[in-house]
C-alpha cells in the first residue's frame, strides 16, 4: 500500500506531539525510533540465490533513485527530529557512483555521529582507506560461505578471495567493530556454521548468524532453506560454551553471546532471529528505500512515497509529517507468520537489507 502525503489533521497533531514530546522520537508502543537505514541503490555486483530472483528483474533507472541531495535533505530532517544513527545499505551501496563524496558530506552533518555501512565486501580491497577517511568506522560485511567454489554458487560471481582480502584490509585500516553477517541456509551453508563461529575465536570479528526471512520473490523459491537460530546454536556448541552477554549494550536485533572454547579463548557471536524469536518490541528503525519510499518495518509492504513529495515541491514540514506519520503507523510487530507463508513482496535490494 502506498500512501500520499499524510494530511495533518488536528487529531494527528496531538499524536505527533506525543511522539516528539520527550525530545526523542517515541512511537505508540514506547519504542524510541533513532535509527534510519538507507538503501542507496538496488544495483548489486552479486546475485545471491536467496536475494535475487532467477528471472532478471528490472533495475531502477538512476532518475528513480533519490539523488544525493535528496538523501541529505531527508536525513538532515530526520536527524533534526531525533534520528541518531544511519546505516547505508542496498543493493550494494559501494557500487553507487560518487558514494565516497556523499559519505563525506553525510559525516559532516552535525548531530549525526554514527554512520555505518553494510556491504558484500567485494569493493573493500579498493575502497577501505577512502571509506575510513570519509568517516565510516563500523562495518557489517555479508559472507555466507568460506569456500571459494560455493561462494560462486551462492553469489554467481567468483570473487571469494577478493572479499576475504577486503576483510583483511579493513582490519588493517582499523575499522571497528567489523561484523560478519551470515544468512543461515539449510543444505547450503549449514555445514560451515562451526567454521564461521571459529572466526570469532581466531579473528577480531563479531560473527552474526541471521535467519532467512521471507522477503520478495527469490525467497519463495528458497523457503525450505530456513533454519532457526536454536539449531545454529546447537551446531556451534561443539566449539565450547555459549553464554549470553547480558551487560552488552543493546546491539540492535542481535542477541550477543560469548563463545569460550576449552582453552579459554573467547569471541562474540550474534544471533538475529526475526522469525523464531521476534524482536519487534525493541525495533528502533525506519527505512528509506532506494526509490524513495519510507517504511517502518522490513517485513511489511506499507510505505509512503517520499520521493513524490520531495519532487513536487514538498516543504521540510511535509517531509517531517511523513516521518512522524510513518512512526505513528509503525506496526507493533511483523505478521509474516500469521500471513500463512505469504511473504512481503518488496525486493530486499530496494528496501535495503
Ligand atoms: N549488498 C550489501 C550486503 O551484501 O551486505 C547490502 C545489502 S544486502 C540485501 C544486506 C543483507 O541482507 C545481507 O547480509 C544479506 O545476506 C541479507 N539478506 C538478503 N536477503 C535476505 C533474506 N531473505 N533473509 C535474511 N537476510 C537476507
Amino acid at each position: 500500500m502506498t500512501k500520499n502525503t499524510p494530511e495533518i489533521v488536528p487529531e494527528s497533531k496531538e499524536k505527533y506531539r506525543d511522539i516528539l514530546s520527550s525530545g526523542q522520537l517515541k512511537d505508540l508502543f514506547s519504542r524510541t525510533i533513532s535509527y534510519l537505514r538507507v538503501s542507496l541503490t538496488d544495483q548489486c555486483n552479486l546475485r545471491c540465490i536467496y536475494c535475487s530472483p532467477k528471472e532478471v528483474t528490472e533495475k531502477l533507472d538512476c532518475k528513480e533513485l533519490l539523488s544525493y541531495e535528496e538523501l541529505l535533505r531527508v536525513i538532515d530532517i530526520a536527524v533534526q527530529l531525533g534520528i541518531r544513527k544511519v546505516r547505508l545499505t542496498g543493493g550494494e551501496p559501494l557500487v553507487r557512483r560518487n558514494v565516497i563524496s556523499f559519505i563525506r558530506r553525510l559525516a559532516s552533518m552535525s548531530d549525526l555521529h554514527d554512520i555505518r555501512l553494510t556491504t558484500n565486501g567485494v569493493m573493500l580491497v579498493r575502497m577501505a582507506e577512502e571509506l575510513y577517511e570519509a568517516g565510516i568506522r563500523k562495518l557489517n560485511i555479508s559472507l555466507d560461505t568460506l569456500k571459494r567454489q560455493r561462494f560462486r554458487q551462492i553469489t554467481g560471481v567468483d570473487c571469494f578471495d577478493q572479499v576475504w582480502q577486503g576483510i583483511e584490509r579493513v582490519q588493517a585500516v582499523g575499522f571497528s567493530p567489523i561484523k560478519l553477517n551470515i544468512v543461515a541456509l539449510k543444505g547450503i551453508n549449514d555445514d560451515e556454521f562451526v567454521d564461521f563461529a571459529g572466526l570469532a575465536l581466531s579473528h577480531r570479528l563479531q560473527v552474526r548468524f541471521i535467519e532467512f526471512m521471507p522477503i520478495g520473490r527469490a525467497t519463495i523459491e528458497n523457503r525450505e532453506k530456513y533454519i532457526s537460530v536454536d539449531e545454529i546454536k546447537e551446531k556451534i556448541s561443539v566449539l565450547g560454551d555459549l553464554e549470553e552477554v547480558t551487560t552488552f549494550r543493546v546491539d540492535g536485533p542481535a542477541r550477543v553471546y560469548t563463545l569460550t572454547d576449552k582453552n579459554g579463548t573467547s569471541g562474540r557471536i550474534g544471533f538475529i532471529s526475526p522469525i523464531s524469536h521476534k524482536f519487534c518490541e525493541t525495533c528502533n528503525r525506519l527505512r528509506l528505500t532506494s526509490d524513495g519510499k519510507l517504511r517502518s518495518c522490513l517485513l511489511s509492504d506499507m510505505q509512503t512515497d517520499l520521493k513524490q513529495i520531495l519532487r513536487s515541491g514538498g516543504s521540510d514540514d511535509d517531509v517531517k509529517a511523513v516521518l512522524l506519520k510513518t512512526i505513528m503507523d509503525k506496526p507493533k510487530g511483523h505478521t509474516i507468520l500469521e500471513k500463512d507463508g505469504v511473504s512481503c513482496v518488496g525486493q530486499m535490494s530496494r528496501i535495503g537489507g
